[in-house]
């Protein structure tokens, strides 16, 4: 049997798509576990989408983990703060100006 995957994926590549994110978590139960391991060690395209999900988790976490710069923060909430001040005074009693865009 040959394994050719260029076109589309498969009812069994979509079928492991949906266990994929449990399976990154460690969540998945040893019967699933051996179903996305075994398909990956014969689907190049659902084990490149293994390792690429790894690694946009991992950066995800690593990412969480770093706290914002305190002067981004700041801007960030002034920012915030000027489009919620922005948002109560778009509200004027009457018609004022029209948006020509
Ligand atoms: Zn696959």
């Amino acid at each position: 049997m040959t394994t050719v995957s260029r076109a589309r994926p498969s009812a069994r590549c979509r079928a492991l798509l949906a266990l994929l994110s449990d399976y990154i978590d460690g969540m998945l139960p040893a019967g699933q576990l051996d179903l996305v391991e075994t398909h990956c060690l014969g689907c190049d395209r659902c084990r490149r989408m293994v390792s690429s999900l790894r690694r946009t988790v991992a950066l995800c976490r690593a990412a969480g983990r770093t706290p914002m710069p305190t002067a981004a923060e700041r801007r960030a909430r002034a920012r915030v703060r000027t489009l919620l001040e922005h948002v109560d005074a778009d509200k004027p009693p009457g018609p004022r100006r029209r948006r020509n865009t």
